[in-house]
């Protein structure tokens, strides 16, 4: 994998590195003062910065018409004061966060840098539309804990993130309407004290000033079952938890439920357990189900804390992909469990994912794929060009710190803008 990122950076850098305005070319020598410092790639494994610091000089901005230097050289005056907006969260990406989906997303920065040569923005393009969001916030009224795998978990902090996210919504002022991808209370919950966690988790993302789509994860069912949770938060149809939505004619946002067929909140007897209890039989012969043990690749999906897409879903998705195409709207596809392995870690796949992705491959119209579930977040771009984005976990952030995010919508782009732990990127597209 290491080796991976060492050829992508030099595939880059061979290919782009003599293109580039002289900003860009000085943030890619801090790629190279990074991947000498670690032999083995970008960074040394699980080590975090002691602090980290933006770069950027001779903005030279002023409110007059391009001109050039007296060697002849360019200079865009008007120009360069968006560059400075962007260039911040840019040398953020760099700087702060060098893992394998960021190298992605310089990427699609470097892209996006190419298309426009006056710099890094299309001057004066206003987003379509924007949309807040957040993911697993996992809230509980419990002391601090650890993941599986010793990630530490702020229980109690993770609902004030949420409190910061709507009010950074609210303020925000053009926030059409806000996205939450799944898991709002935790499965330490006290059973006794769910419906009340799931209720004030709600409440808070009610302070918001428009309307919240709402996903359910694995957590949200290990609290309460399906036929409690979905009239509590407020889903288009109580009778199942998939829906699509148009914020503009333009775009249709579709919204999937990836546990529709799982061993957890449909009724034991329900065909969708059964189903989904004989699936996990076959794929995994552990006793705990949610142990990947002995399980190689890609099947270590096969575990109990996720689930699949059932077979009346996949009509529906391929129906409403169909009505999209016609309508020639642009389709953001929503699911709390990643559908691209290249975007996640295998343990945390949809099970079926292969067979959405069938479907989703036989048009054009879907462009991003967004999801939560794995707490790290991830970035690829699959095989058709199609972004598969997985945001970061609201629940691993410390006191103090935040992860949730604002994605503006443009005719060619997906912009999003995180605070702190939740990173910022570029997604563009093929229109
Ligand atoms: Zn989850």
């Amino acid at each position: 994998m290491d080796q991976k990122i060492v050829w992508l950076f030099h595939t880059l850098h061979k290919k782009f590195y003599g293109g580039f305005s002289q900003s860009i070319r000085r943030s890619l020598a801090s790629f190279d003062f990074l991947t000498m410092s670690y032999p083995n790639g970008l960074v040394s494994q699980g080590k975090q910065p002691l602090f980290s610091f933006g770069v950027i000089t001779d903005v030279q901005y002023a409110d007059i018409p391009d001109g050039r230097s007296f060697l002849g050289v360019p200079r865009y005056y008007r120009n360069s004061i968006l560059v400075l907006r962007k260039l911040t969260t840019f040398v953020k990406i760099l700087i702060v966060d060098t893992q394998i989906p960021l190298l992605v997303s310089l990427s699609v920065s470097v892209r996006l840098i190419m298309g426009y040569p006056n710099g890094l923005v299309p001057q004066g393009k206003q987003p379509l539309f924007s949309f807040g969001v957040i993911t697993d916030v996992q809230y509980a009224d419990i002391p601090d804990g650890h993941s599986v795998h010793g990630v530490p978990r702020y229980y109690r902090n993770s609902i004030l993130v949420l409190q910061k996210a709507v009010q950074n919504w609210n303020n925000h002022q053009n926030i059409s309407f806000s996205l939450n991808l799944g898991d709002i209370v935790d499965g330490f919950c006290p059973k006794d004290q769910s419906l009340e966690a799931v209720t004030k988790v709600v409440k808070e993302f009610d302070k918001f000033n428009g309307r919240v789509y709402h996903m359910i994860g694995n957590h949200c069912l290990y609290n309460l079952p399906r036929s409690k949770l979905l009239p509590l938060m407020t889903f288009p149809n109580v009778e199942r938890a998939y829906y699509d939505f148009s914020p503009i004619p333009e775009y249709r946002f579709i919204v999937l439920d990836g546990y529709d067929i799982s061993a957890i909140g449909w009724p034991h007897d329900h065909p969708h357990t059964i189903d989904a209890v004989n699936l996990l039989n076959e794929k995994n012969p552990n006793l705990e189900k949610n142990s990947p043990n002995g399980l190689v690749d890609l099947e270590r999906r096969f575990l109990k804390f996720n689930g699949g897409v059932g077979k009346e879903q996949l009509e529906w998705l391929d129906k409403t992909l169909q009505d999209a195409t016609k309508y020639n709207q642009k389709v953001v596809v929503c699911c709390h469990i990643p559908l691209d392995p290249g975007a996640t870690s295998k343990e945390a796949l949809l099970w079926n994912y292969d067979e959405v992705m069938d479907v989703i491959h036989r048009y054009d119209c879907v462009k991003v794929c967004l999801a939560g579930h794995d707490h790290t977040g991830g970035h690829s771009v699959d095989s058709c060009g199609v972004h598969h984005w997985v945001l970061e976990a609201a629940l691993e952030c410390p006191p103090g710190t935040d992860a949730f995010g604002y994605i503006d919508v443009y005719e060619d782009r997906l912009s999003l803008i995180g605070t702190d732990r939740m990173a910022s990127s570029e997604m563009v597209f093929n229109q």
